[in-house]
């Protein structure tokens, strides 16, 4: 290791980008720190979960069954204007992380035991030092890992992240769709969402360009008084951010490699950030045990940026008029192959 430095490698950020880049420093045994400026992992709860089991399995996300809270089968695309198409599966096409569990399992199973220090914020990173809460930190290669919203990132203006939130209220499991999502004028870019969680509890959501102004707590409301099959007391809120635009193009600035919702990693189409962070968090890691960090640059833009965009490009004529837009998609789905539906709704 390079004595000049504190760490080789330093992760800001314990999500799923800077925890999957953990679990290859760990693998490939490099020296490397994980810092973050939360009290415990996996908390506060950042997202649904919902993954795509391709995916999953594609870039190497954990399955293990003690982090999965339900599998998905069946799905329904539903536009509030009548429009909708059930697609029904006789294997799981997808599955809804436990998130709390999932991300304890990356920090601690997954590939042993993490080096992670808690309750250490970042203020600034200025070349190969770190400025925190707990003194300077030095390093040679530095992974941004540090989420949507962090003040180490750029902001993101009305038209280029959505608001999402979403309250697990107490409504038993549905025997039909583990999965349900609705497109309303109601949620411009987004949509509102019913997905399986517990026996007794299901997560019912919603993402938007908030242009309106009006509270998302509010939106929800509105749209689920109209589904009595909806209402249920509620257990649990979240709310965060989502980037919703197109993958930024320069992921290597220097010694620092950016990853996951920093650089937009989000499919556009669902707005499901969790395979864009793990997968860019584990190919900037790669790069930095290779100790070619440009490599992780030419990955991105061959084949991470490249799917990212497919998703930005459907995602932009899918909403081009709103539930309208939807709904013609929807009816053009429907004489589809099996196949190819599953990709036009972008693979979960
Ligand atoms: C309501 C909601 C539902 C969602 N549902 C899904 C879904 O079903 N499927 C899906 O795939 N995606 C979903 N997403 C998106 C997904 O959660 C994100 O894309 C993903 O979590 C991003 O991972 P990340 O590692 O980039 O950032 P994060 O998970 O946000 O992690 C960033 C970490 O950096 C830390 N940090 C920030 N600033 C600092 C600092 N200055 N110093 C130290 N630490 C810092 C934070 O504490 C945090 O732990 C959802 C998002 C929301 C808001």
């Amino acid at each position: 290791m390079d004595k000049d430095f504190d760490y080789e490698n330093l992760v800001i950020g314990a999500g799923t980008g800077g925890l999957s880049a953990g679990c290859i420093f760990k693998n490939q045994k490099r020296e490397y720190v994980i810092i973050d400026k939360k009290e415990e992992i996996g908390l506060p709860v950042r997202s649904t979960g919902a993954v795509s089991l391709e995916w999953v399995n594609r870039i190497g996300m954990p399955t293990s069954d003690e982090i999965v809270a339900s599998k998905i089968y069946n799905m329904s695309f539903r536009t509030d204007k009548g429009k909708r198409i059930d697609l029904n599966y006789d294997r799981p096409v997808g599955m809804v992380y436990d998130f709390t569990k999932y991300e304890k399992y990356l920090s601690a199973k997954f590939a042993g035991s993490l080096d992670i220090k808690m309750k250490t914020a970042v203020n600034e990173v200025k070349g190969n030092q770190i400025s925190t809460n707990e003194g300077i930190i030095t390093a040679k290669n530095i992974i941004m890992a540090a989420g949507p919203q962090s003040n180490l990132g750029s902001k993101l203006s009305k038209s280029q992240a959505l608001v999402a939130y979403e309250e697990t209220r107490s409504l038993d499991e549905r025997n039909d769709f583990q999965m349900i999502l609705w497109f309303s004028d109601l949620a411009p870019g987004g949509y509102f969402w019913d997905f399986a969680d517990s026996r007794n509890t299901r997560k019912v959501g919603v993402c938007y360009y908030p242009h309106s102004g009006e509270a998302p707590k509010s939106v929800l409301k509105k749209f689920t008084d109209k589904y009595p099959e909806l209402s249920g007391e509620v257990v649990h809120t979240m709310a965060h951010q989502i980037p919703l635009t197109g993958p930024s193009d320069q992921v290597v600035k220097g010694n620092q490699l950016w990853v996951g919702d920093m650089v937009n990693a989000v499919l556009n189409t669902t707005a499901g950030g969790l395979q864009g962070a793990f997968w860019s968090g584990k190919e900037a890691a790669l790069a930095c045990s290779a100790d070619n960090p440009g490599q992780y640059q030419k990955v991105w833009d061959a084949q991470i940026k490249p799917w990212l965009l497919k998703h930005n490009a459907l995602h932009r004529k899918i909403h081009s008029k709103g539930a309208r837009s939807v709904g013609k998609y929807i009816s053009i789905a429907k004489i589809m192959p099996k196949s190819v539906k599953l990709r036009v709704f972008g693979g979960l």
